[in-house]
């Protein structure tokens, strides 16, 4: 719950490879939170092989973004399946202009408006190295860093046991193509939101440095099932 009533409808957004995936499960971790990974989703469609898989392989390879018809419904579904009185975040949509304005008609039309959008703000000299040390395991979307969070056994996944990949966009050349999209298609959105007075910047080199203070944000906004997990020893 944000301020002891509505709940969180929180946007992270940030450049490829700032850590969105990372806060997201960070976020997870210590607060009741549904999540919704737009790259993640994409990524799971190609695993199997479903009509929007086959659609978004190319784009994705390539860098290029996934046209936003494709994505505005795909969030749309993942969102109805959450109740409107349990709390979400949105990584890595909207990233347009276009996919912005058709959530917010989505859900301005049930009357829940986001109420919070952080932005990770990281240099970019950090992050090219970041994304090429980076591993994911594509069924749940958990990522690791070799350098700054590696998986307990070598090439695989913590819970699962199961294999890590690396991603075939995270290489020098599609992370160009992938950041002037970003800079051209999506900073856009953080004077839409700035303007509505929802935009939160958060700065630092690395997730280590970022979560805690996402961490004391949300506390301040979200506390009735943050001490409830502590005091229920999740946390
Ligand atoms: P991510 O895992 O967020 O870095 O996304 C990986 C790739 O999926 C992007 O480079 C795009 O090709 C595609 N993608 C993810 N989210 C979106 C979106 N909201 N709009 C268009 N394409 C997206």
């Amino acid at each position: 719950m944000v301020d002891g009533h509505a709940p969180l409808r929180l946007l992270l957004i940030g450049s490829p490879g700032a850590g969105k995936g990372t806060q997201s499960s960070r976020i997870q971790d210590s607060f009741d939170v549904n999540s919704i990974s737009s790259g993640d989703l994409l990524r799971r469609n190609i695993a199997l092989g479903t009509d929007i898989g086959v659609q978004a392989a190319k784009e994705m390879k390539n860098g290029a973004l996934v046209s936003d018809k494709v994505m505005v419904k795909l969030i749309d579904q993942e969102l109805n399946k959450i109740g409107s009185q349990q709390s979400w975040l949105l990584d890595g949509f909207p990233r347009t202009m276009t996919q912005a304005q058709a959530l917010d008609h989505t859900l301005e039309s049930s009357n829940q408006p986001l109420n919070l959008v952080i932005h990770l703000n990281v240099p970019e000299n950090v992050i090219l190295q970041r994304i090429m040390d980076r591993w994911v395991h594509i069924p749940s979307g958990r990522v690791y860093n070799m350098t700054y969070n590696p998986p307990k056994r070598a090439g695989l996944d913590d819970v699962t046991g199961e294999p890590l990949e690396r991603r075939p966009d995270d290489n020098p050349e599609t992370f160009k193509i992938r950041l002037q999209k970003h800079h051209e298609l999506t900073e856009p959105l953080l004077d839409y939101y700035k303007q509505r007075n929802i935009l939160v910047s958060l700065a630092g080199n690395t997730s280590d440095e970022i979560y805690p203070q996402i961490r004391q944000l949300l506390q301040s906004r979200f506390k009735p099932e943050e001490e409830e997990k502590v005091e229920a020893g999740v946390v």
